[in-house]
């Protein structure tokens, strides 16, 4: 099993299939504009850190208990929050959509079963399957990155997984989907949990409408949400989910013991109850996401619609030139998604001039060095 002259992490029985494996990350620069992992650029503002902070603080006074293993308020502000007369029964929440994402892998993937999920899309996705020894198959995406609804259906009925991974806005894409493509996924995928993982939702664009308004009588149907992005808390570890009763209950028996911290149920109760202040640049965000998409048109480079706050532009040769480049100018976006492309995540207005500038003397030079 292990070569006896083999040393650190070799010498160990680590499972076959993660040797050689580097974690997850996206690569980390200290330059002055971050653009790089879809975090809100605004920070809480002062009213909402005081009550946060007089919220953990209260909950310290209390820290030699375990916390509530049923995060019941917690869920029932969650539930409020999402409307469409969800009950806390049907909500459940853990330390980032993350790890909701892993629970529902655990609860309802597993040796001998498949998840289904349509490339280009989240990294993170096939490394739950991994790590539930759930077995991967991608799909693939039509040109404009919209689900292309013949080869889905397809898929998951030769497929026949027990889970199929929709995103809506999709990262990195920024592609939401039509309810209709949800709803045609889910009737033929029978009998899987289909979750549509909605990390983005606030900031799709008017007329998107969200998968929540589909849960009442489909009792496979799972939506994801975070308050990583809309909602300026990423550094909380919040995510939750909204389901049928019976989903929940099944994510219970998996759950880690108190896996969710009094401090974490504490700040994200006060967050809710200043939801509307954590919120409120979210239209500007949106206003600056539509504007990065015609400013980039405007410099003659293929644009993904995006309903979420990054945008994914091309075509590039050598994306990779481009975005060193860009790191050059102190500008630190993403190399991800499909070859040629590169991701930008919406900013201030001041990161996003920044950006487009870097962009623009980029591209000229470029440019001029192809064609001398
Ligand atoms: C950012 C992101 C999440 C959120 O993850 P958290 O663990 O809640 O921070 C989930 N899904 C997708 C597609 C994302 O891009």
């Amino acid at each position: 099993m292990s070569d006896p002259e083999a040393t650190g992490i070799d010498a160990l029985p680590l499972r076959p299939e993660l040797r050689g494996v580097e974690p997850y990350g996206a690569p980390q620069i200290d330059v002055p504009v971050r653009l790089n992992t879809n975090e809100n650029p605004y920070p809480p503002d002062a009213a909402a850190v005081a009550e946060l902070t007089e919220a953990v603080a209260s909950a310290a006074g209390a820290l030699n208990r375990y916390p509530d293993r049923e995060a019941w308020q917690l869920r029932t502000g969650l539930a409020d929050y999402l409307g469409h007369g969800r009950r806390p029964e049907q909500v459940w929440a853990a330390n980032g959509s993350n790890e909701v994402m892993l629970q529902l892998l655990q609860a309802f993937g597993g040796p001998g079963r498949t998840v289904c999920s349509f490339a280009p899309t989240y990294s993170m996705y096939p490394e739950y399957a991994r790590d539930s020894h759930t077995r991967w198959v991608a799909g693939h995406r039509a040109e404009d990155f919209t689900l292309d609804l013949e080869h889905a259906v397809r898929l998951v009925r030769s497929e026949g997984p027990s889970v199929v991974l929709l995103t809506s806005p999709n990262n990195p894409t920024g592609t939401a989907l039509p309810l209709e493509h949800i709803e045609a996924v889910h009737d033929a995928a029978a009998g899987a949990v289909v979750v549509v993982d909605e990390a983005y939702a606030e900031f799709r664009r008017a007329g998107t409408l969200s998968a929540l308004s589909l849960l009442e009588g489909r009792p496979r149907l799972v939506v994801t949400r975070t308050m990583s992005k809309a909602f300026a808390l990423a550094g909380a570890r919040l995510g939750y989910l909204s389901a049928d009763e019976a989903v929940v209950d099944a994510l219970r028996v998996v759950r880690l013991p108190y896996h969710l911290s009094s401090l974490t149920q504490a700040a994200a109760c006060a967050a809710l109850r200043h939801a509307d202040s954590l919120l409120a640049q979210v239209d500007t965000l949106r206003a600056e996401r539509d504007l990065t998409v015609s400013t980039l048109r405007g410099l003659g480079l293929e644009v993904a619609e995006s309903d979420a706050n990054f945008v994914l532009f091309g075509q590039f040769a050598d994306r990779h030139a481009i975005w060193q480049a860009l790191v050059d100018h102190g500008v630190l976006i993403r190399e991800t998604g499909p070859g040629g492309w590169l991701r930008v995540t919406i900013g201030t207005a001041a990161d996003m001039e920044t950006f487009a500038s870097a962009l623009e003397s980029v591209l000229d030079t470029t440019s001029k060095e192809l064609t001398r």
